[in-house]
Formats: structure tokens, C-alpha cells, sequence
């Protein structure tokens, strides 16, 4: 090595600014660096394999070496490896995958919009409901009700729609007009003795108040994850979203499904909104769409909120919307061959019958002493530790026993993450037995040293 250049990790230090990072802190500890990928492990610049029990960030479905996918690319940079689908411009790929998310859609939609993030994805919904209200005559209908702990991305506007202290605090959002009413998560928030039903019924009837205090004639859309990711992989109670979708159709109010996560298998069916029964009018999707090889999102909208958008864009003579990226030819080809081996290889089946034994086998650390609860639906779950199953009161402040949890877990050669003291599993959908059964068993080392750290 030559000692006058600086090492990788200095290198970082120097001159990157990390995402979901204490900048501070990473002065003095500086980055962990992976370098390659392999199947469901990753491993980093000194070798050491980690099994990626988060799939990255949720998101790579196929694992991290998939030659067809790593093909699908390669074809499409040698045949077009740019164009964009600006003023009436398309290309095979773009227009076969908005063929293929049409067909795939668990309700009747009309038309998809590709953007480069989940972010982005939420920011154009925001902005085509906006402008779709204009179009129709409704411009006081302009509030988004969205829920507390929901993530919904990082934009200015899809900020306003998170509902995480973390992505709101100190960044001046969110903006007027985004409101938010109570996470659903029965642990955390029913009352003593209510059920789910009777919890679920307390949401809608909070989200029905806050609509009426408001004016249903400003609420343009609710917005929610039909399982919420990261704020803590919260199932929603039973009859939750009948019950909400029911207010929000009596107010004549859209419901937006986004299904960044929940998309393409992770609850066990293709959409979430399938599992939980929801009938979107907007739907967003992300991550597991192209399995994160390449940064690509859609937002899928029903033939009503088209029809709006077609009006509007055919009087100012543009929809005046648009990325550079948008349908990017590389991208959607890639999306689409990792749809047909989600396909072919029968992955939504296979993530259903692999997440019941992930469930299953969490639920056999329930009645652990650090244990509040277990909970999830299919390969996405989360363990919430607690220091006093009673008072589900946490070690100290929130965050110190997921951390060190995880922390034991990273060591152990496990990738995990840490949401407060949540500690979230979402292995990639290509998981075998063995590879489930080993998130199970190093999660069960990194809770036994937990334990011992306090004893
Ligand atoms: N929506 C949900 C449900 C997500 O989980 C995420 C990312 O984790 C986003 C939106 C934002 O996506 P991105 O990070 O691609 O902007």
C-alpha cells in the first residue's frame, strides 16, 4: 500500500456525509466498508460475511449476486443505455413494466409514473393530487392525513408525510397542510384491556374527528404503509384498514397505499394492500421492485385521479413534472427481469412459507425476560426488547438495548437494525431454511450476550 494515500477509511472520514449517521461520531469511528456480495451475505474489505438479515435496506429481494438481473443491465447499457420519456418519448422497457405493474395491481389501475426513489415517488403523488383537485374544482382539497412513526421518505414533502421525530426535527417540517393521527400499533397504544377491535375502532373514529375538525372539503388523501416499516414493523390491529378506508370513502378522500416495503412478496402476498385488504387509489412502490440493483420507483394511479391529471395537463398543454430518471431504460429493464424471477421462481410463495417459519421461530423468544413483543407478517418482523415486561418501560433511554443488541448481532456476523429498541428482521426473499434458521440462532447469541451485559 502506498503510505502517502490515504486509506478508504480515511478517505470517508474526509470527505463523505453519511445518510441516517451521527456525522460527530463518524469522525471517530469511521465507516464499516463492504465490498462484495454474495447470495444473502455481504462481506466486508476484511472478509468477514455478514448474513444481510435487513436485505440492505429492505429492498434486495434476489440477494446480492444474481446474474440475471447483472445481465438485464448489461444488455440494456449496450442497446440504450439512456433515454428518458419526456415530451411523448418511450422505450420498450419503460412501457413493458408499466405493463406489467398494471397487470400485477391488486385493485384497477390506470397509468404508472416512474421516479428514482420512494421519496421522489411520494413528493409526485403529493403533487399529481394537488394538481389533479385543481383540475376537478376541488382547490381547498389539499391536506394529507398521514400516521405518527410512519415513513414515507425524506423530501420536503415526503418528510411533511413521515411521521418520525428523527426526519422531522431540526428540518423545519413538516410543511402546513400535513397532518398526522395515531400509529397502530396495539402494544405500544391501545388502552388497558381494549382489543384490537376496539382499538382499531378508536383510530378511525380519531381519524373521522380530525376530518371533521378540518372540513372533509380540505382532506385530499390518507396515506399509509399497509404495514409500517421503519417505524418499527407495526401490524395494524384487525379491521384496522376496513374501518379507515370506510371514513375515508365516506369523505370522498383518497387512500394512498405505499408499498415501498410491503411490495412484491415481503408480507407473503404480492402487495400488502392484498394481505391487509386495502383498495388503494394511489399506490407507490419501490425497493424489491428492481431489488435495488438499480434506484427506480413508480406511483400506479387508478383511472379517477388520471383522468384529472389528462384534463389538467392537456389545458396547460404539459404536465409540467418530470426526472431525468424517470422510467430510466437500465433501470426498468432490471426491474422488470427481477419481476419475472419473482415470478418464475414462485418467491411470493416461497416468502410466505419461509416468513412462517421467521414468525415462528421469533415467537419462540416471546417469553424471553427482554421481550415485549414479536411481531410481523411474512419475512419482515421486528422484537421489541424492554428491561420490565410489566411497565414495557426500556433500558435507560430508548435505543440502548437495540443498539447493543444489534451491535452483538453485527459481531456475531449478522446484519440487523435497531429501530429504537426494535430490532427488525426483513432477510431477502431467496432466504433458504438454513439461512432463516441461522437469523434465528444469531439473534438468539446477540439476546443472551444482551442479557449477560446487564447482568
Ligand atoms: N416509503 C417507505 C414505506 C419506505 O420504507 C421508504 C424507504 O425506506 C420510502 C418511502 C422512501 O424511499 P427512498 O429511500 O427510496 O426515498
Amino acid at each position: 500500500m502506498n503510505p502517502s494515500k490515504p486509506s478508504l477509511v480515511e478517505q470517508d472520514i474526509l470527505h463523505q456525509l453519511h445518510p441516517y449517521t451521527d456525522a460527530r461520531l463518524h469522525q471517530e469511528i469511521g465507516p464499516l466498508i463492504i465490498e462484495r456480495g454474495e447470495g444473502v451475505y455481504v462481506f466486508d474489505d476484511q472478509g468477514k460475511r455478514y448474513l444481510e438479515a435487513m436485505s440492505g435496506l429492505w429492498s434486495v429481494a434476489l440477494g446480492f449476486s444474481n446474474e440475471r438481473l447483472i445481465k438485464a443491465a448489461e444488455q440494456q447499457l449496450r442497446k440504450l443505455p439512456f433515454y428518458h420519456l419526456f415530451s411523448h418519448k418511450a422505450h420498450a422497457p419503460s412501457i413493458e413494466l408499466a405493463d406489467k405493474l398494471i397487470e400485477l395491481a391488486p385493485v384497477p389501475m390506470s397509468k404508472v409514473f416512474f421516479t428514482n426513489s420512494g421519496s421522489e415517488a411520494n413528493d409526485t403523488v403529493v403533487k399529481m393530487i394537488w394538481y389533479r383537485n385543481n383540475a376537478i374544482g376541488k382547490p381547498a382539497k389539499k391536506k394529507f392525513i398521514s400516521r405518527l412513526n410512519a415513513y414515507h421518505g425524506i423530501t420536503t414533502v415526503s418528510a411533511s408525510l413521515t411521521g418520525l421525530p428523527a426526519n422531522q426535527r431540526g428540518f423545519d417540517v413538516p410543511l402546513p397542510g400535513f397532518l398526522h393521527v395515531g400509529c397502530p400499533h396495539h402494544y405500544r397504544y391501545a388502552k388497558p384491556g381494549e382489543t384490537e377491535e376496539q382499538f382499531a375502532d378508536r383510530l378511525a373514529a380519531e381519524l373521522e374527528s380530525v376530518i371533521l375538525r378540518e372540513g372533509p372539503e380540505t382532506i385530499a388523501a390518507f396515506y399509509g404503509e399497509p404495514l409500517m416499516g421503519a417505524g418499527g414493523v407495526i401490524v395494524p390491529p384487525r379491521t384496522y384498514w376496513d374501518k379507515i378506508q370506510a371514513v375515508c370513502r365516506k369523505y370522498d378522500i383518497l387512500v394512498v397505499a405505499d408499498e415501498v416495503i410491503c411490495g412484491f412478496g415481503r408480507t407473503g402476498r404480492m402487495f400488502g394492500s392484498e394481505t391487509f385488504g386495502i383498495e388503494p387509489d394511489v399506490m407507490v412502490v419501490s425497493k424489491q421492485l428492481s431489488s435495488s440493483y438499480q434506484p427506480i420507483a413508480a406511483i400506479l394511479i387508478n383511472e379517477e385521479v388520471f383522468q384529472g391529471i389528462a384534463d389538467q395537463s392537456h389545458a396547460f398543454g404539459t404536465l409540467g413534472h418530470g426526472f431525468t430518471g424517470s422510467g430510466h431504460p437500465v433501470a426498468t429493464a432490471v426491474a422488470l427481469e427481477n419481476i419475472r424471477i419473482i415470478e418464475e421462481e414462485r418467491l411470493v410463495e416461497h416468502a410466505a412459507e419461509m416468513g412462517e417459519l421467521l414468525q415462528a421461530g421469533l415467537a419462540r423468544f416471546a417469553d424471553h425476560p427482554l421481550v415485549g413483543e414479536v411481531r410481523g407478517r411474512g419475512l419482515i418482523s421486528a422484537v421489541e426488547l424492554v428491561a420490565d415486561r410489566t411497565t414495557k418501560a426500556p433500558m435507560g433511554s430508548v435505543g440502548t438495548l437495540g443498539r447493543y443488541l444489534a451491535g452483538r448481532a453485527q459481531e456475531h456476523g449478522m446484519i440487523t437494525r435497531a429501530m429504537g429498541d426494535s430490532i427488525a428482521f426483513c432477510p431477502p426473499l431467496v432466504s433458504t431454511k438454513a439461512e432463516i434458521q441461522l437469523v434465528l440462532d444469531t439473534f438468539g447469541r446477540a439476546l443472551a450476550d444482551t442479557e449477560r451485559w446487564l447482568s
